[in-house]
């Protein structure tokens, strides 16, 4: 029997460790699986997405700049997809799309068990309000906070994301000239610069010794913002490795219904970014 089908859809994609991951994860749970990758460009999402589940494809992860795409293009949400107004996962149920996002809970996992971050303790100060902030958001805020503001180059979408979640906590929303150069307790870079290799408008003295970063992006020796914020003397300097395998894992799970080990998975990507 040919093993059932997934693939991660972005643009661009072809870097995406989501294959290495989807395949430790299913020789871990003797699950038989095959997964790939698909460069769609916005234009082509709908047409490439439609056409991979039409061929009898089981489920779909959706990474940059898709997601919003993918809230429309499923039938129906879970709570926390239909919240963020951003899919990064996509099942089919009963013969229809299912889109789910499981980005927030893998940060937050990523954060808590992996790196032992008390979010609760923090204000946290959040770069960028594309889909992967929107996916973030209402988990960090269901850690309790002291506050989140919202931070983003087009400030009216920071504002929307303030609204939309204003509900679950103290959160504001700003342009980068309205930063005050003071320092953040956490401070977490969820724009699309450190793939360009770019660093958002930020003053320096956002970040002191006590203050922990976090990139949801990662890469060899780090990332750009990574670096730039150790060069300032951050308490810790995370990147995005960890989330990408907890979210993974969520993924995994909602497809195959079994719950795989990260840490294994995790240590190997580590050492593959540093060998
Ligand atoms: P989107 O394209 O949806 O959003 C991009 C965001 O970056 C927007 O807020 C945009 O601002 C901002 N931005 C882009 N260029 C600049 C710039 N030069 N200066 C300031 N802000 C800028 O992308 P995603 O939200 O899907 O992804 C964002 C990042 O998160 C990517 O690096 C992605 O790889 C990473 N990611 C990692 C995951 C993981 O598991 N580790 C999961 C999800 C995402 P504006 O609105 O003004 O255009």
């Amino acid at each position: 029997m040919n093993p059932d089908r997934y693939a991660v859809i972005g643009h661009p994609v072809q870097h995406s460790r989501s294959p290495f991951i989807h395949a430790r994860f299913a020789a871990q749970t003797g699950q038989s699986i095959a997964y790939s990758t698909i460069d769609a460009t916005p234009e082509g999402f709908e047409a490439a997405a439609r056409e991979f589940f039409a061929g009898g494809g089981k489920g779909l992860n959706v990474t940059i700049p898709h997601k919003e795409a993918a809230a429309c293009l499923v039938d129906q949400l879970t709570p926390r997809a239909q919240r963020a107004g951003a899919v990064n996962l996509v099942a089919v149920r009963s013969g229809s799309l299912l889109g789910d996002n499981a980005d927030g809970a893998g940060l937050v996992r990523d954060l808590v068990a992996n790196h032992h971050v008390n979010i609760a303790a923090h204000g946290i100060l959040l770069l960028g309000a594309g889909g992967a902030a929107r996916g973030i958001i209402a988990p960090l805020l269901e850690r309790k906070p002291r506050e989140l503001i919202i931070v983003n180059r087009n400030v009216d979408r920071a504002r929307e994301l303030a609204q939309r979640f204003a509900d679950l906590g103290p959160v504001r929303a700003m342009g980068y000239d309205q930063l005050e150069a003071t320092p953040h307790d956490l401070v977490i870079n969820a724009t699309a610069t450190s793939l360009a290799g770019t660093l958002p408008p930020l003053p320096p003295a956002i970040i002191d010794a006590r203050t922990i970063c976090y990139d949801l992006a990662y890469g060899k020796d780090g990332t750009t913002f990574s670096r730039w914020a150790q060069h300032l003397g951050c308490a810790r300097s995370l990147t995005g490795l960890g989330m990408l395998v907890e979210q993974a894992a969520e993924s995994f799970e909602l497809w195959r219904g079994v719950r795989p080990l990260t840490d294994s998975v995790l240590r190997e990507l580590t050492a593959q970014m540093h060998g």
